[in-house]
C-alpha cells in the first residue's frame, strides 16, 4: 500500500519541507509504517513567520464577527467530516475509534466553535475612580503566536490552542506533535476548504529539535502555548527566559484519586476504572495513583481489577474496541520498564503487567495489558514519576489527613478527583488539595468556560474560557482623569 505524504500548510498552500526531509509515520496498531511526515526546517519556518506576519494586520483588524464566521466555518467542516477525522485518529494514534468519535473530533469542533462565539462577547472592562478618573484595558492582539501540542489528543488539543489564539486576533504557526500529524494534516485541507485568509494559521510538522525548539525561540514569536512533558516544557522556559515572550506550559500528570466508604460503589469502580485507563492512561488527568479507605480496600480494589479485565482490547478500528493500542514502540517500551521498575520495588502486579499480542493485522502493534499495582509506598519511583500509560498503583488510607497527604505527596499537580457522598468532606479537601483541578464524584466532565491547568511541575499558566482569551491578548490600562 502507498504512503501517505503529508505537507506542511503555509500561507493558504501544502507545501513539501523544503529541504525534502520526512520522518516516518507509524500506525501503532500493526507497528508499519503508513505516512511520511515532513521534517521542517528553517527554511520552512522563516517561510510561516513570514506569511504570518504579513496576515496579521488583516486578521487582527478584521471585525469581529468575521472572523467569528470564518472560524465557526472550519467547525461546521469539522463535523461534516467527523467519521473520516475518528477514523483517522484512531489509525494514526493507536486510540479505540468510539472514543476518537465520542470524545476528541467532537471535542475538537467544539473547541473551536466555543471560541468564535466567545470573541463576539469579549469586550474590555473598566472601572472608575471616585469621580475622578476612569480606567479601561485595551485588549490587543499578541501577534504571531506558536501553539504546540503532543500526541495523546492530537486534534483536540490542537484546536483547543489555535481556537483562543485565532480568536483574539493573532496569527499562529502550529506545531503538532512528530508522531501524530495526520487529523492535523486533514485539518489543513479544511481550512483551505473554509477559506480561511492565507497565513492566519500555519501548520508546520515535525520533531522538536528540528522545528519544535527553533519555533519557540524565535523572536518573532510573540507567545508559546504549549502542551506536553514536563522536561520539554523546562526547556522550553530556559531557552526562551531571555525573550520575555509570553508562555502557558500545560505538563505533565501524576493524578490522585481518592474512594472514600461512603463513595457511590459500584459508579465508583466503573469510573475510577475508565479514569485511569481511557485512552490507554495516556491523558495527563488520568487517575494513575488510587487510593482507598481502608474499610472498603480490597472489595473496591477486587471489584476494579474485575472491571478492568472486562476492557475489550483490540484493533483501535473496531467499533467494539475499548482498550487500544499505545503510542509507539518507544512508548511501550517505556510503559513496559516501569511496570519492570514496580516489581524490582516490590509491586504486586494484580492485573495486566505484560505486552499483548493480537492475531491477525494488529499482531505486532503496541499492545499493553491495563495494569494494576498493589503493595508500593507512596515515596517509590513507580507512584512519584509520570508514566502516562495504562499503569495505576492502588493503595490504602486510614481518614482524610492521611488521603490528603498522600494526595499532595507529589511533585505534580494537574489534576485531582475525589469519591465520597459527605459533601463537607469533598468540600474541605477539595481547598487543600494541590492540583489546578479538582473532580468531585465525576472525572473529565470539563466546561470550556472553566480555568484549565496544574500546579508545581505540571505547568504555569490556564487555558479555557477567559483566561485562554486574556492569554492571547496584550492588556494596556489606560487611566483617563477628569476630575482635579
Ligand atoms: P513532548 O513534550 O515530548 O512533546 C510535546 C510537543 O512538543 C510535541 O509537538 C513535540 O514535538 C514538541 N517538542 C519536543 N521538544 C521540543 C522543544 N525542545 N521545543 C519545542 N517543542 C518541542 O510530550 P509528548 O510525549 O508529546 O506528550 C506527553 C506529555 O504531554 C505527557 O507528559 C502528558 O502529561 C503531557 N500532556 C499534558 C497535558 C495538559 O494539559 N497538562 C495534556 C496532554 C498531555
Amino acid at each position: 500500500m502507498s504512503l501517505i505524504v503529508i505537507h506542511n500548510y503555509i500561507n493558504g498552500e501544502l507545501l513539501p519541507p523544503a529541504d525534502g526531509e520526512y520522518l516516518d509515520t507509524y500506525e501503532p496498531a500493526t507497528g508499519q509504517v503508513y505516512a511520511r511526515t515532513p521534517e521542517s526546517g528553517a527554511a520552512d519556518l522563516q517561510t510561516a513567520i513570514d506569511a504570518a506576519q504579513a496576515a496579521f494586520p488583516g486578521w487582527a483588524q478584521m471585525p469581529g464577527e468575521h472572523k467569528s464566521q470564518c472560524l465557526i466555518r472550519l467547525a461546521d467542516l469539522i463535523e461534516a467530516n467527523h467519521d473520516q477525522l475518528a477514523e483517522a485518529e484512531a489509525r494514526d494514534n493507536g486510540k479505540p475509534v468510539t472514543l476518537a468519535r465520542n470524545v476528541d473530533i467532537y471535542r475538537a469542533a467544539a473547541n473551536i466553535r466555543f471560541f468564535a462565539q466567545g470573541l463576539t462577547q469579549f469586550s474590555s472592562e473598566s472601572h472608575g475612580m471616585e469621580n475622578r478618573a476612569i480606567n479601561f484595558t485595551l485588549r490587543d492582539p499578541l501577534g504571531v503566536v506558536a501553539c504546540i501540542s503532543p500526541w495523546n489528543l492530537p486534534l483536540y488539543l490542537f484546536t483547543w490552542k489555535i481556537a483562543p489564539a485565532l480568536a483574539m486576533g493573532n496569527t499562529v504557526i502550529a506545531k503538532p506533535s512528530e508522531i501524530t500529524p495526520m487529523t492535523a494534516w486533514l485539518f489543513s485541507r479544511l481550512c483551505i476548504e473554509a477559506g480561511l485568509p492565507a497565513g492566519v494559521l500555519n501548520i508546520l510538522h515535525g520533531s522538536g529539535p528540528a522545528i519544535g525548539g527553533p519555533l519557540t525561540t524565535h523572536p518573532a514569536i510573540k507567545a508559546i502555548s504549549f502542551t506536553g512533558g514536563s522536561a520539554t516544557g523546562t526547556l522550553i522556559k530556559q531557552a526562551t527566559a531571555h525573550q520575555h515572550k509570553k508562555l502557558s506550559l500545560e505538563l505533565g500528570g501524576k493524578n490522585p484519586t481518592l474512594v472514600f466508604a461512603d463513595c457511590d460503589f459500584d459508579r465508583t469502580v466503573e469510573q475510577v476504572a475508565r479514569s485511569a485507563f481511557a485512552n490507554q492512561g495516556q491523558i495527563c488527568l488520568c487517575g494513575s495513583r488510587i487510593y482507598i479507605e481502608r474499610s472498603i480496600y480490597d472489595r473496591f480494589v477486587d471489584a476494579l481489577t474485575e472491571q478492568v479485565k472486562q476492557l475489550k482490547i483490540g484493533d483501535p478500528l473496531d467499533p467494539q474496541t475499548q482498550f487500544g493500542a499505545l503510542v509507539s514502540e518507544d512508548h511501550m517500551r517505556k510503559v513496559l520498564g516501569y511496570i519492570d521498575l514496580a516489581r524490582q520495588e516490590g509491586g504486586t502486579v494484580l492485573t495486566g503487567g505484560k505486552q499483548i499480542r493480537l492475531e491477525g493485522r494488529c499482531a505486532d502493534g503496541y499492545f499493553v495489558a491495563p495494569t494494576i499495582i498493589a503493595g508500593l509506598s507512596n515515596q517509590c519511583r513507580t507512584n512519584q514519576e509520570e508514566i502516562f500509560g495504562p499503569v495505576c498503583t492502588v493503595q490504602a488510607f486510614d481518614n482524610d489527613d492521611e488521603a490528603l497527604l498522600m494526595a499532595n505527596d507529589s511533585d505534580y499537580g494537574l489534576a485531582c478527583s475525589l469519591w465520597s457522598r459527605d459533601i463537607n468532606r469533598c468540600h474541605r479537601l477539595a481547598q487543600q488539595i494541590n492540583t489546578g483541578i479538582v473532580w468531585i464524584n465525576c472525572w473529565l466532565l470539563r466546561d470550556l468556560r472553566t480555568p484549565f491547568g496544574g500546579m508545581k511541575a505540571s505547568g504555569s499558566g490556564r487555558e479555557g474560557g477567559l483566561e485562554a482569551m486574556r492569554f492571547f491578548t496584550e492588556a494596556k490600562n489606560v487611566c483617563i482623569q477628569y476630575n482635579d
